[in-house]
Order: C-alpha cells, then structure tokens, then sequence
C-alpha cells in the first residue's frame, strides 16, 4: 500500500503546505491532495484482501494512540492522510473486504462513491426545493426508477432517510397520524380519552420497531410480538387472533410491521396474508425490507419477496444495505405521502417560499422530523445509472446464487447442519461433527456443540480472513454467512468454507 506521506516534498519539487492563515485549502493543494487520495482509494481496494476483515485492535487503542488535547496551529494535508494511514486504517473494520460476511454485507461501489465526494462537495441542505432544487428532484426521479424496478405501484411515493430505523419510524407515526385522533396536537399523555394503541410484529422482527415505539411515545407494551412459525415467518393466525382479542378488549389496534427478510434468517412474512388481516380490521400495514427488498428488482425473485407488498401502506428497504450503496441511504415507499406531509409539515415564517415554488415540488423537511437533509439521492442516481437495472439485479442474483452453493456444501457435509432454509443471501448453520452425532440428545451436549461453535467463528474471525456472525435459533448457536458485498466472487466463499473446516479440525 502506497504511504501518503512523501518524505518533505512532492515530485514536483513543491513544499508541504501548512494550512493558510485564512480561508480554505488552496485550489492548487486540493486538486494534488484530492489525486492522491483517489489513488489511495483505489489501492485500497485493489489490495484490501491483504488486511484483516475484522479491526485486530483493543478497546481503546485509538484513543491512546491519539494526542489528548487538540492541535493549536494546523498541520499539513499530508501528515494528517498519513496519520489516517497508519493510525485509523488498523482500527477499522473492512465492510468493503470481499470476505466480510457478518451481520449483512454491504458495499459502496465505485460510482456511489463519486456520488458521496460530489454530495459533500455540493453540500446542499435539502429543506425546501429551492435550497437544493437538484436534491428534491432528483429524489423523485431515483426513487421513481427504483419503485419501477421494484415493480411496485404508481401510487408509492418515495422518501430518503438515513436509515430503516428511521424509515419505520416515520412510516409508524403516518399510521398514528392517519387515526385522526389529533395526536400531533393533543399528544398522547394525559389522555384518558385514548384506550393502549397496539402496533404488530412477528417476533423476528428488527428491535428498530420496538425503538420506534419507545420514541413515538407508544411505549414498548404497544408492541405486541406475534410469534412465527418453524420458519420464522410471522404466524397470520395468531396475527389476525391478537387483533381481535385486543380489540375485544378495548384496545386500538393500527399497525402491522411485515418483515420481508428477517434479520437472524431472512425470513419472510406472508405479506398477502396479512394485508388481508389489515384490510379487515383497517390497520396500516408497514413492510419492513431493508435488506431483502432490494431482491425485488430480480424479476425471478420479486414473487418471493414482494409478493403482497403491493396492497402495503408503506414499506422500507435500505440500497445501503444490498444495492450497493455507501451508507446511509434508507427509502421509505408510501401509499398516502400525503399523510406523512399531514404528521409532520410545519412551516416557520422564515422557511415560506414563494407560491409559484410549492406547485408540484417537494419541500424535504416536510416529510419527517429533520430540517436540512443531505443530498443522499445524488449516489442512488448514479449507481441506478452506471449499472443499470440489468446490472444490479444480475449482481444479485449471483449473491443468492454464491449462498446457495455454501449452504449445498454444509448440507453435503456429515460435519456440519442447516439451521434455517436459504431464500436468498444468508445462510444459518452450524457445525456438527459426525463423530458427535450419535451422542444422546441431552442438555448438555447441547451446550457443548454452542461452545464448539462460538470458539469456531471466533477462531475464524481471529485469523483475520473472514468475518462471520451468529444469532440463536430454536435455541441453537447458529453461525451466519452474509454474502452481499459487490466484490465477493465464488472464490471467497469457497475460501470461507475451507477455512471454517480447517479450524473445525482444529477444533475437534
Ligand atoms: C438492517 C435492518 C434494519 C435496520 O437498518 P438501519 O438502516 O441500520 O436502521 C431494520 N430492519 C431490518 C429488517 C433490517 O434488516
């Protein structure tokens, strides 16, 4: 990897630069600046297999490498990048390392990092259109494109957040709001007029919602968790048997959070079933798909993930999270915008804008809790335009592709088991060595394959060349393989399943 730091001047015979005494950066110093840093970056990912997926520091080993107390005169570019080099790179995490495959795998690609340099360097704040006209239309036009890649209806209009924690949360507060029960004026506290409103969600779903609640002022007893079945798919039964067992009991049920890919198993709730269930009793049905709705582009997968989302009030999916997109970039898809401008518009005297520039045009901040929002549908446009719809979903296509395979090796496997079936990019399993299968099934060898599979993926992770996580299912440690990452090849995941059995046989 190329150092930043040359020894006391450039090629060209230049000084280092301390920063001026007013103003920016010199024009001069950027430009030189901004070309090495891109030579970097892209050295960066050309040999980014030769770090350590995960950050192989302690706790605190930044901070104590860092001077206490902040600089009084300015340094020159170059000795901070080089402090970036050798101080902040060991201490990061690589999410853009092909073999990361913990949690979900995400990636910025090339063009939506381009959109990101361009974004900062605009700096637009995104409140009214015409703070930042490019922003507000632009939005409209990504996210247009993407519901039609998506498939969904026309009457879906989209909405940037950073993230689907956030998205749900606003997509919760439409659903308060479209009670007309004057919540936004009145609140909800020290109403004895208002019986506990419920919200619903299968118990696999993200603990974003049991936040939204918290934060909306429902409190976490409005959520009622409805158990899944053998799947992990939310039981529509026992769905449709909460709401009329809450509503006989004077309670006021309206919302349903589907989960469209789960985040332990990606998962997938029976959307149609239950959107029948909302129908009947008028609830507002919100898909969580931050992860998995992004497959919708793929025409052969959209069936399986989208399939009732059609008949939703809203639905969320991140393309930070399986798009390719550099964090944050979170969409929220809504059937009534109209009610979300109605939760959350207000319009000081200083932020009026002439008439003639609120016909037919977005004003950002209208739309959720934030003012200036950043130019965040800049990269979106720019990943949807490089690769195309084609592109994207071929890309994948391949992940689904790649974790099918792995979960073919550990079904073929007498040492290793499936813990949960593979819909599209995550696998769940675990080793079983066949030596142990005999054995009795008792507590206590229970816990003895647990031990053997935590110390196996942190054995794994140690060797710095993957990076796995875990969840628990029907009380099992359960190992998770995520692929999703723009640069994993077939290669990485054979090297993973290798590398997962060379320290099983360490192991055992
Ligand atoms: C990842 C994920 C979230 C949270 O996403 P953020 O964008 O980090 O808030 C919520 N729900 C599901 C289903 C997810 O997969």
């Amino acid at each position: 990897m190329r150092r930043m730091k040359q020894d006391d001047s450039y090629e060209d015979g230049q000084q280092r630069a301390a920063p001026p005494s007013t103003g920016d950066m010199s024009a001069e110093e950027f430009r030189r600046h901004g070309h090495a840093l891109i030579d970097w970056i892209s050295d960066y990912f050309t040999e980014i297999e030769a770090r350590p997926v995960l950050a192989q520091v302690k706790p605190r080993e930044l901070i104590e490498k860092l001077p206490p107390a902040p600089p009084a005169t300015g340094e020159p570019m170059d000795a901070i990048l080089a402090d970036v080099d050798r101080l902040i790179v060991p201490a990061l995490t690589h999410w853009n390392h092909p073999s990361f495959f913990a949690y979900f795998a995400t990636s910025a690609s090339a063009p939506g990092i381009f959109g990101e340099l361009l974004s900062a360097a605009f700096d637009v704040k995104s409140l009214l259109w015409r703070t930042a006209p490019a922003a507000a239309e632009l939005e409209e036009v990504a996210l247009s494109w993407l519901r039609q890649m998506l498939g969904l209806p026309p009457q879906f209009a989209g909405v940037i957040y950073d993230t689907a924690s956030i998205s749900s949360l606003h997509a919760i507060a439409a659903a308060r709001e479209h009670l007309n029960l004057d919540i936004r004026e009145q609140g909800l506290s020290g109403r004895p007029d208002l019986p506990l409103l419920r919200v619903y969600a299968s118990e696999h779903s993200h603990s974003a919602i049991d936040k939204a609640v918290i934060a909306l002022g429902l409190g976490q007893r409005a959520l009622r968790k409805i158990p899944a079945d053998a799947d992990f798919r939310m039981d529509a039964e026992a769905l449709a048997h909460a709401v009329a067992e809450d509503k006989q009991n004077g309670l006021l049920p309206f919302c349903v959070v589907a989960t469209v890919g789960t985040t332990s198993t990606t998962s997938i709730d029976p959307v149609a079933r239950i959107a029948g269930i909302c129908e009947r009793h008028h609830l507002w049905l919100h898909v969580d798909a931050a992860y998995a709705g992004s497959a919708g582009i793929v025409p052969e997968l959209r069936p399986l993930v989208l399939d009732g989302c059609d008949r939703a009030d809203s639905l969320t999916l991140n393309p930070h999270k399986w798009l390719f997109t550099p964090f944050d970039l979170s969409v929220l898809y809504c059937r009534r915008i109209e009610v979300l401008h109605r939760a959350f518009s207000l319009v000081p005297e200083f932020l009026r804008a002439p008439a003639a520039e609120t016909e037919g045009v977005r004003n950002g901040a209208d739309y959720g809790v934030q003012l200036g929002r950043r130019f965040r549908s800049l990269k979106l446009w720019m990943i949807l335009c490089y690769f195309g719809h084609d592109g994207l979903a071929a890309r994948i296509r391949e992940h689904c592709r790649l974790a099918r395979l792995f979960a073919s090796w550990v079904e073929d496997s007498p040492d290793w088991e499936l813990l949960a079936p593979v819909p599209l990019s995550v696998v769940c399993f675990r080793a079983r060595p066949a030596a142990r299968a005999g054995e009795t099934a008792d507590a206590e060898r229970a816990a003895r394959l647990d031990a053997l599979n935590e110390r196996l993926m942190h054995a794994a992770n140690s060797t710095g060349s993957l990076f796995i996580s875990h969840t628990r299912l029907h009380d099992k440690f359960t190992l998770r393989l995520a692929v999703g990452n723009i640069r994993t090849t077939e290669q990485h995941v054979r090297r993973a399943w290798e590398l997962l059995n060379e320290q099983l046989a360490l192991l055992t």
